[in-house]
């Protein structure tokens, strides 16, 4: 249960997920380098964005398909006189805008429980010893 308490903590509220004192983030996108508190360091490597930069599209996507089923089924679009493939296009293109950072907590969630994150200058992964 400790897993689904981090997802929640952390890829939700976006707090630090090994204290949950602090925020991840120092602006609605950007991050601190490390917790103020326990000093957990968030970002180990350079490659972490790719799994969230990964979510924010499947994100986008799963959306722009549920839409496009939605407007073939009910054509909500269409009767708003507006056109279905940019209405679409734009609102998923927002959704995954707006959801980054959520995404972003996400996928730093599950880092930290996969055990990619380390605290001060231990150096971080599973396989540290
Ligand atoms: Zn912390």
């Amino acid at each position: 249960m400790s897993g689904l308490r981090t997802l929640w903590r952390t890829g939700i509220m976006g707090r630090c997920p090994a204290c949950g004192q602090t925020s991840m983030f120092s602006g609605f996108y950007d991050m601190h380098e490390r917790c103020a508190v326990c000093d957990t360091r968030f970002a180990p490597s350079s490659g972490d964005w790719l799994g969230a930069t990964a979510i924010g599209y499947g994100v986008g996507a799963v959306l722009a398909i549920a839409l496009a089923l939605v407007e073939v089924v009910w054509g909500p679009i269409q009767r708003l006189h507006l056109d279905p493939m940019w209405t679409i296009a734009a609102v998923s293109l927002t959704v995954t805008v707006v959801s980054y950072r959520w995404s972003k907590s996400v996928w730093f969630a599950l880092l930290y429980e996969w055990g990619f994150m380390a605290q001060g200058d231990e150096p971080p992964g599973p396989t540290a010893s």
